[in-house]
């Protein structure tokens, strides 16, 4: 059996991440800390929370000792860090929490990883020689595209938001540990992820919850910003393709290929909801609005997946068509 520490295992996609790999990896025990800040539900869990290779732990990953006592405690022989402060219009309103959890909390995990795992730089611990760190990181360092061109491993890094400076400054300290210290880490860096269990605030539930109530829909500036839309578990197939294969101190970047503009993001969705769950009269479609922009928002991300799909022949099983359609038919049961 091997011990492996998930952080943020009760957020987005931590919640769709814990399941599966379990499913996938009967010799593995995971151990979930996560904070349970507004972020976090544990009711995203619940399909799990008694299964006997699974540990839930309420702590922070900016707090040393919690994470110190928890590798020792369970062994730990390998992290996939997924605990961060996600929400970009939350960093442009106070982006203090952004730096502590995201820079702060990443430093502490991995600093922790590599006295529990290594002797001194380049020189594990005997019981720890197959240990790995894994940062799942975003697209959103990259910064913005014009019209055309994707965000490759090469693309230098020019982050826009709050919520992006203090990614990249993450990502940059676990770049670090691998060059200074030989750490064995593993980055990723993934598009616009969507699906089961995204927190209400995230533009799609927003849109399909809004549509749901009644409510106008709000749509920013004019709507033209583009992202590049991955279903949540292609996104988990990825990290857990990265995480056993992926070649100690790359990183790959996962997206889908899925272009799309916010535009026709509620428009779709808003056609879908006409069929699944119409309304008296008209459609969905009317109550869409357009209000003030978000400030220095980003026109365009997408990314050029070739690396993962090439060394670790990743490919993403959903387009954007049918995993909006399963994500739909999942918020039916949620908000009806
Ligand atoms: P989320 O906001 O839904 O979940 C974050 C989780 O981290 C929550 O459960 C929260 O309680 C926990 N957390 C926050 N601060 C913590 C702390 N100090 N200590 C312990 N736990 C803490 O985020 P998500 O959308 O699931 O994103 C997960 C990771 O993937 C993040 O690192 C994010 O940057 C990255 N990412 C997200 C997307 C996306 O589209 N959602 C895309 C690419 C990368």
């Amino acid at each position: 059996m091997k011990n492996i520490l998930i952080t943020g295992g009760a957020g987005f996609i931590g919640s769709n991440f814990v399941p599966y790999f379990l499913k996938n990896n009967p010799d593995v025990n995971l151990i979930n800390l996560d904070l349970l800040t507004y972020a976090g539900d544990l009711a995203n869990l619940d399909e799990i929370k008694n299964h006997d290779r699974y540990t839930f732990i309420k702590g922070d990953i900016r707090d040393r000792k919690v994470v110190e006592h928890i590798f020792d405690e369970h062994n730990i022989e390998g992290v996939i860090h997924f605990a961060a402060e996600s929400h970009v219009d939350n960093s442009i309103k106070n982006p203090g929490v952004f730096i502590e959890t995201n820079v702060n909390g990443t430093f502490i995990l991995i600093d922790v990883a590599f006295k529990k795992w290594m002797d001194k730089p380049f020189q594990y611990k005997s019981d720890f020689t197959n240990c790995r760190f894994h940062h799942v990181s975003t697209d959103e360092v990259y910064g913005t595209l014009g019209e055309t061109g994707l965000f490759t491993e090469e693309t230098p890094y020019a982050p826009n938001s709050p919520y992006s400076a203090s990614k990249a400054g993450s990502d940059m300290i676990v770049r670090s540990y691998h060059h200074t210290y030989g750490m064995n880490t593993v980055i990723t860096n993934c598009s616009n992820n969507y699906g089961p269990k995204q927190h209400d605030e995230k533009l799609i539930p927003t849109v399909i919850r809004k549509a749901l109530n009644g409510e106008n829909i709000p749509i920013y500036g004019d709507g033209k910003n583009i992202r590049d839309w991955l279903y949540v578990l292609d996104h988990c197939t990825g990290i857990e393709l990265a995480y056993k294969n992926g070649k100690s101190g790359e990183v790959y970047n996962i997206g889908g290929k899925n272009e799309r503009n916010n535009n026709y993001i509620a428009k779709t969705i808003c056609e879908l909801l006409d069929v699944l769950n119409p309304k008296d009269s008209g459609s969905y479609n009317e109550q869409i609005i357009f209000v003030e922009d978000r400030a220095g928002h980003d026109r365009r991300y997408a990314i050029d997946a070739s690396k993962i799909e090439k060394e670790l022949g990743w490919n993403a099983d959903e387009n954007f068509e049918t995993g909006i359609k399963k994500t739909i038919e999942w918020y039916l049961k949620k908000y009806n």
